[in-house]
């Protein structure tokens, strides 16, 4: 691991991520996902941060710092991630950008919202012609965001929260006792739970230059067996105009956003990729290499164990963990015939993806 960690010490950190890049555009170019896009033409993308690294002594010059009530100081590194999201669980890491404080005097720390400017130029840059929606969190409803959203020519979906940008919530409620024809409600069942959807929406709200749309999800779920009802309330804002035919898929998607907190962030934190592991305690450059190198590895393990192949053979006791093992041993102990792996490569196979 010593000559892997001389690599990791000189590559640039974009040769990586330009080859992750390329792996997605392949995936893209061969229609993958394109049945999970919005509308059939927009790829949904989660743009949010999250902590890798804690550390109690300064670690780089780039590092965030963060100083307690006792006037301790604490260091520490945050990412964020662009990444692609499907409502099979695909989470694909589209780009990413590092929060990181600059070389030598600054007024002010690098934050997240600074941080999605350039995560939004590099999205550009590697992916210049890509249909995409914005899918965002409550911290992100602002005119810089809305702003890079309208120069990039993007449509977003953001969730709003009560008490956020207080003109556009005064304006919902005056517009929402007078309108009529801007609800819908939907029901459906399945073998648990019935759900009740009641959607609401107000289109055309001024926002310092921008118009934006609101809309209002109320979910009653009950639980058949136990018959309880959970009431849980989504609202999001959107430069999509809204519709009674697109409320529920606008609404839907903006929902998608949660999927990069779990499975990206938390799956990679927790289910084996240890993504907050200090792979490299002394190169900032080898830490962004072997956090690469993890996303690219998150990619290939996703497109095995969310094809049709794959679940079929997730049963009962057999879990993920349980078939990777066995992969494994097979790798090891195995025999592989060296014709019969290829006349395996020459033929032609449709993986599929639910
Ligand atoms: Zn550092």
């Amino acid at each position: 691991m010593d000559t892997v960690n001389d690599v990791m010490i000189r590559l640039k950190t974009d040769e990586l991520e330009k080859l992750k890049a390329s792996m997605v555009r392949t995936l893209i170019e061969k229609k993958v996902l394109h049945k999970f896009r919005l509308f059939k033409k927009y790829f949904v993308v989660g743009v949010d941060g999250t902590g890798v690294h804690n550390f109690s002594k300064r670690h780089c010059e780039h590092c965030l710092t963060k100083t307690s009530k006792n006037g301790k100081v604490t260091f520490f590194h945050n990412v964020m991630e662009a990444k692609l999201l499907c409502p099979n669980g695909f989470s694909i890491s589209l780009a990413t950008e590092w929060v990181e404080n600059p070389e030598g005097d600054f007024k002010k720390q690098d934050c997240e919202r600074k941080a999605f400017k350039r995560l939004a130029a590099r999205l550009k840059d590697l992916y210049p012609r890509l249909p995409i929606c914005i899918a965002a969190d409550g911290l992100y409803p602002t005119k810089p965001f809305f702003d890079t959203c309208a120069q990039n020519g993007w449509p977003y979906i953001v969730t709003f929260k009560d008490g956020n940008l207080p003109s556009v919530w005064e304006e919902v409620d005056v517009l929402l006792g007078k309108s009529t024809d801007n609800k819908r409600t939907l029901a459906t069942t399945n073998s648990k739970h019935q759900v009740n959807i009641e959607l609401c929406w107000i289109n055309a709200i001024d926002y310092a230059g921008h118009k934006v749309n609101w809309i209002e999800c109320i979910e009653y779920s009950r639980d058949i067996e136990s018959n309880e009802t959970q009431t849980s309330r989504f609202v999001h804002l959107t430069n999509i105009e809204i519709t009674w035919r697109n409320a529920p898929e606008v609404s839907q998607s903006g929902r998608l956003r949660w999927k990069i907190e779990n499975e990206g962030f938390n799956c990679q934190k927790n289910h084996g990729y240890n993504l907050q592991h200090k792979y490299s305690r002394n190169s900032y450059c080898a830490t962004k290499n072997y956090y690469q190198c993890l996303q690219i590895a998150h990619l290939l393990n996703q497109l095995v164990e969310l094809s049709a192949n794959f679940l079929n053979l997730v049963t009962g006791k057999k879990s993920i963990k349980h078939l990777w093992k066995c992969m494994i041993a097979f790798l090891i102990c195995g025999f592989i015939d060296a014709d019969e792996l290829s006349l395996l490569l020459r033929q032609r196979c449709q993986i599929r993806y639910g």
